[in-house]
């Protein structure tokens, strides 16, 4: 698949492929979850289908964060695949001359579909799951981007954005949050939530995580301090995976998303982790990267409150 595939430009094909993404060929309509339903035909009810128990109509975007959408699924899709395919994203103005829709019309796109890449499944990471069967290992560390809101402008980092991001290192798989403050209870709150106990902790030497890393089944640290990056007595421990995939994060906002909004953090930090979590390195070609996000986007209920409005 490649952007002259003709579900990028025959909005039919696209309407069925995201069908067959979506329901596997039994459409289910989303209003009472019964199959008794019936295609529509004719032009004008093209891609509708009507639900013989509860009487209601629906469509392939009823549900989804495109519910309120009028941009042609075709230009979905080929969003869908870009997103998932550019390693550092993209900018809003960029998508725009690319789908021929408005400024506005791609910013909420992007949104919609960084919504979509939101980790919606949040089993702890790091469980019985590592190599060998064994504890997995999850790498903590926060970084610092951007500009807080209101805050002065001071030496060191806290007039910057703060952000606790996770990797486990056996799936590759990683989360981040935005944080308001940085200190033990915010930084406790969020490991103890998304780390499974009987995982190994690897993080720096910071005050943060002494107690909270007795929680785990281990805790190895690092003294970046003293310029240790790799632990003496042990390669395993060290916080590189994490830093790397800051290292990403960092030059994609530079890059392409030189204005972000605090509000609108977390939703690139969705993005960055969706393409980080799905990289080529873990076996994700762009085809399966698009194929996950747009799963993402037919299986997510419509719960976009922030940037309101149909486009
Ligand atoms: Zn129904």
């Amino acid at each position: 698949m490649n952007i002259t595939d003709p579900i990028f430009h025959d909005e039919a094909k696209a309407t069925a492929h995201i069908e067959a993404q979506r329901w596997g060929g039994e459409p289910v309509c989303p209003h009472c979850g019964s199959l008794h339903v019936t295609r529509m035909g004719g032009k004008t009810q093209a891609g509708m289908f009507l639900c013989n128990d509860c009487r209601d109509k629906f469509t392939v975007r009823t549900g989804t964060v495109m519910e309120r959408s009028h941009v042609p699924l075709h230009k979905w899709l080929l969003a869908t695949h870009i997103m998932a395919a550019s390693k550092k994203g993209m900018s809003a103005s960029q998508m725009a001359r690319m789908l021929g829709v408005t400024y506005k019309t791609a910013w909420f796109m992007f949104h919609r579909l960084r919504e979509a890449m939101r980790d919606g499944a949040l089993a702890p990471m790091g469980g019985l799951d590592g190599p060998a069967g064994g504890a997995g290992i999850v790498e903590a560390d926060e970084t610092f981007i951007g500009r807080e809101p209101g805050e002065p402008i001071t030496k060191g980092v806290n007039h910057k954005m703060k952000v606790l991001s996770l990797v486990d290192r056996s799936s590759g798989a990683k989360r981040s949050f935005v944080l308001d403050f940085i200190n033990v209870k915010a930084i406790t709150e969020i490991v103890t939530a998304n780390v499974s106990r009987e995982a190994i902790l690897m993080t720096d030497e910071a005050s943060y995580y002494v107690k909270l890393g007795t929680r785990f089944a281990g805790h190895g640290h690092t003294n970046h301090a003293a310029g240790e990056y790799v632990s003496r007595f042990n390669p395993l421990v060290h916080t590189n995976t994490v830093e790397g995939s800051f290292a990403i994060f960092k030059r994609g906002m530079r890059g392409v998303y030189q204005h972000c909004d605090k509000r609108h953090l977390h939703r690139y930090l969705a993005e960055f982790d969706f393409r980080y979590s799905n990289r080529v390195a873990l076996g994700v070609n762009d085809v399966a990267r698009t194929d996950t996000l747009l799963a993402g986007v037919v299986g997510k209920r419509l719960t976009y409150q922030t940037a309101r409005g149909a486009h």
